[in-house]
């Protein structure tokens, strides 16, 4: 397996930046994921990798030695796609031992990998049919399965769940997070659902219009966000964004006034902004509970057996999402009074930049 080093690494077409500038160390044996909105570069990032589009600018190394000069065959990845890219007219067994035939491995020898590929993956009953004989999940596996059996240097997954019902889609993540523990294998994964990102990877990457916005831990990126795409793409339901504005610097943190007059402190570092400047004040659903502090409206109850949602409409029009345990109380029309917990509010300027905190 190998270790990955992306140094400046950029990528255009014709005026959009797809990948800019972007330094990311990958250790041997890490699953890193990078997430991001549609258009974000996470596709092109993956290809840079594996070699199908070759950089404009930086330089990519597997374990130290340089790689861009290498084409796609000569990498040792192996990537698995959404679409799956199976073979129609050949087995399971073919399509899975197709790109081993190419190579110099013996029948026996290709074989054995196949059968061991079959069984981590528990599609050793299918190996004889053909992809259209098979579920979707059936198929993605298959597609696993290929990549297994060339025993890659780097696994590169762009969005190979995609496809799959939310029921499968759940039981394949557990699935992958089982075979990258079994494997210890260098795995990159492109995905738009943070969901998938959060469970999955030891470090996420969130791209934003081709950049690294942050890189990070799922608790990392969910507990610190550096900024407010980061804070707003990272959980779900997402972080609430309220106006509020910076009062004056105090020994506890920043006293914000709320929507409707009230004031509370957050423990963050407001050097350099002026008392009366606008911040946002996020604050995730859970850390958001009734209490004297903002007056609002329920605009809509969604209850979800563990949790209830509760959308709020504060004044001046925002609304708010808290999340109260098993069932709720709240029904539509009615006037709920809802405060931030301090010690989970975050604060960003207005360039979206997160106001440090304390280390927790
Ligand atoms: P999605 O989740 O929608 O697949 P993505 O984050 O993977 O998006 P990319 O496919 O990497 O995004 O594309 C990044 C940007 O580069 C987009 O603006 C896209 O339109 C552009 N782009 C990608 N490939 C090409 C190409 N071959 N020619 C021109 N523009 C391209």
């Amino acid at each position: 397996m190998a270790r990955l080093t992306l140094k400046g690494l950029g990528k255009r077409f014709g005026t959009v930046e797809a990948v800019r500038d972007l330094d990311l160390e990958i250790a041997d044996g890490e699953f890193v994921v990078f997430v991001g909105p549609s258009g974000c570069g996470k596709s092109t990032l993956l290809r840079l990798i594996a070699g199908l589009e070759e950089a404009d600018a930086g330089s990519l190394a597997f374990d130290g030695e340089p790689v861009d000069h290498l084409p796609p065959a000569e990498r040792g990845v192996a990537m698995v796609f959404q679409s799956y890219a199976l073979y129609p007219h050949m087995t399971v067994f073919d399509n899975m031992a197709f790109g081993l035939r190419l190579g110099r491995l013996g029948r026996g020898e290709i074989a054995a990998r196949v059968e061991a590929a079959a069984r981590i993956l528990k599609i050793e009953s299918l190996l004889g049919r053909k992809p259209r004989q098979l579920s979707g999940g059936q198929r993605q596996r298959v597609a696993i399965g290929r990549a297994i059996v060339r025993e890659p240097r780097v696994f590169l997954f762009d969005e190979p769940l995609s496809n799959l019902d939310a029921g499968l889609r759940a039981e394949m993540r557990i699935e992958l997070a089982r075979l990258h523990r079994r494997l210890r294998a260098t795995m990159v994964y492109v995905t738009h659902d943070q969901m998938e990102a959060m469970t999955l990877a030891r470090r996420i990457v969130v791209l934003n219009e081709g950049r690294a916005e942050q890189v990070g831990t799922p608790r990392e990126l969910y507990e610190s966000p550096v900024n407010r795409f980061v804070a707003g793409f990272i959980g779900a339901p997402r972080m609430n964004f309220i106006e509020v504005t910076l009062r004056h610097a105090g020994d506890a943190g920043v006293v914000v006034e709320l929507p409707g007059g009230s004031h509370i402190t957050i423990p963050a570092d407001s050097r350099g902004i002026d008392p009366g400047a606008p911040l946002a004040l996020g604050v995730r659903p859970e850390h958001l509970t009734r209490g004297p502090g903002i007056v609002g409206e329920v605009a809509a109850v969604e209850p979800l057996g563990a949790e209830t949602l509760v959308h709020v409409e504060l004044p001046g029009g925002t609304l708010a999402i808290l999340s109260e345990r098993g069932r709720s109380t709240a029904h539509p029309g009615d006037r709920l009074e809802v405060v931030p917990s301090e010690a989970h509010c975050h604060l960003f300027d207005a360039a979206g930049r997160a106001l440090p905190r304390p280390d927790p």
